[in-house]
């Protein structure tokens, strides 16, 4: 295991990206805000955070960064989807033709909460991630409606899958950045060390 400072990007378009740099940083790694394909290069790990999914994935192919940012991925770079980021990594979008970086075995629902109660939160435990119940918040949260082969579930949440993992990917339909718990950013970091 590979313990030393980890240099984690964390795509910087729209959304929360701030917090999650705050996260970062505060476990002792740097962050870094990233917008253009060549800074993929040095990075050990990367956060697609929460933000509006059509337009982030827009972004990403105007920026040129779709293509090298999915084969980084495919080739093991440690990526994490919050919320919309999990709509980019899912290889199907229920009722969407839309794909966008579709390069994890999960089909996801957008908006899956529907809007009456569309955002909230709740404290729940995660063994793979804390010992203790964590807080947990969804703000128009998508959630997995099927898990493909090679992925692991790590909380459901009345049925369904709201936090997966598959090799170095994993999903969140909640924003742990919005939290004072860093238990999910240690969990990644853990990961990039892998
Ligand atoms: N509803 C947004 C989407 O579909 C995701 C919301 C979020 O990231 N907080 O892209």
């Amino acid at each position: 295991m590979n313990t030393r400072m980890k240099k984690i990007g964390i795509l910087g378009f729209q959304g929360a990206f701030v917090e999650h740099e705050l996260h970062i940083e505060r476990l002792g790694h740097e962050a870094v805000d990233v917008r253009y394909p060549g800074q993929l290069e040095e990075l050990d790990g990367i956060i697609l955070p929460g933000g509006e999914s059509t337009t982030i994935g827009k972004l990403l192919i105007r920026t040129g960064m779709m293509e090298p940012l999915r084969q980084k991925i495919e080739n093991g770079l440690p990526v994490w989807g919050t919320c919309a980021g999990m709509i980019l990594l899912a290889k199907e979008l229920e009722d969407d033709p839309m794909k966008h970086l579709a390069v994890m075995n999960i089909k996801v629902r957008r908006n899956a909460y529907g809007t009456q109660i569309d955002s909230f939160d709740t404290d729940i435990l995660i063994p793979a991630v804390n010992s203790e119940p964590i807080p947990l918040v969804f703000i128009r949260a998508p959630y997995v409606t099927k898990v493909g082969a090679g992925v692991d579930v790590l909380c459901e949440i009345q049925g369904h899958v709201v936090a997966a993992r598959e090799k170095n990917m994993l999903a969140t339909s909640f924003h742990p950045e919005l939290t004072n718990d860093s238990s999910f950013h240690r969990y990644f970091i853990d990961m990039c060390n892998e």
